[in-house]
């Protein structure tokens, strides 16, 4: 191995150290970097720390065995190269509500969305809220989350609130009682069936 690349997380490894026997020795290695060589001077444990500083930044490790020096290149990026959600999708009943997801990102920058009339972020946290889905089929909406110049989508939806009963008309398959099935009155709204006993009329549930 003659080079390590980590994200602003950090890494630690182990790299073999082949030599002629004789004792190794770390000459350099910037402050970020911890690293130890084992007892028998054929391993280094290496561990690049989080990546404070706001920059990209490279140095390297180097050992030195008798008179023979071996470096080892260390770059280290700090903008986000991934982010994650927990839950991965949101699902939100259809009598509204509020629902938290937990973002896990690799980058510091401050995490933005769109649909921001759904969606609030709180340090590394997005509530979603939605109101009531009055509609009679399902939503969905796909929201934007960015850190640093990466985003990915998160999917949100909410079932509709459609009476199962009925399938969203209001009405039953009886006659109205009022009119006997006439339908010439308000008492049903002119249909001459009576109103569901389920949603009572509003075709919808909750
Ligand atoms: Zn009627
Ligand atoms: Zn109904």
């Amino acid at each position: 191995m003659d080079s390590i690349y980590t994200t602003i997380s950090g890494t630690e490894g182990n790299v073999m150290i082949e030599t002629d026997g004789g004792n190794v020795e770390v000459i350099h290695v910037p402050q970020w970097i911890k690293t130890n060589i084992n007892e028998n001077h054929d391993t280094l444990h290496y561990m690049v720390e989080l990546n404070t500083d706001r920059r990209f930044r490279e140095d390297s490790i180097v050992l030195k065995s008798s008179d023979i020096t071996c470096r080892i290149s260390v770059s280290q990026s700090f903008k986000a190269t991934f982010i994650k959600f927990t839950p991965e999708e949101v699902a939100i009943p259809a009598r509204g509500g509020t629902e938290e997801v937990v973002v896990d990102v690799d980058g510091e920058g401050a995490l933005t969305v769109d649909h921001s009339d759904i969606a609030r972020v709180v340090g590394r946290k997005i509530f979603i809220t939605l109101t009531k889905n009055q509609e009679l089929k399902d939503r969905t909406f796909d929201i934007n989350v960015a850190c640093d110049e990466l985003s990915a989508s998160l999917k949100v939806t909410q079932k509709n609130s459609k009476c199962q009963a009925c399938n969203g008309t209001g009405y039953s398959n009886r006659v109205c009682p009022v009119c006997n099935g006439v339908g010439f009155h308000v008492c049903c709204n002119y249909r001459g069936k009576a109103y569901c006993d389920v949603c009572g009329g509003s075709g919808t549930t909750e």
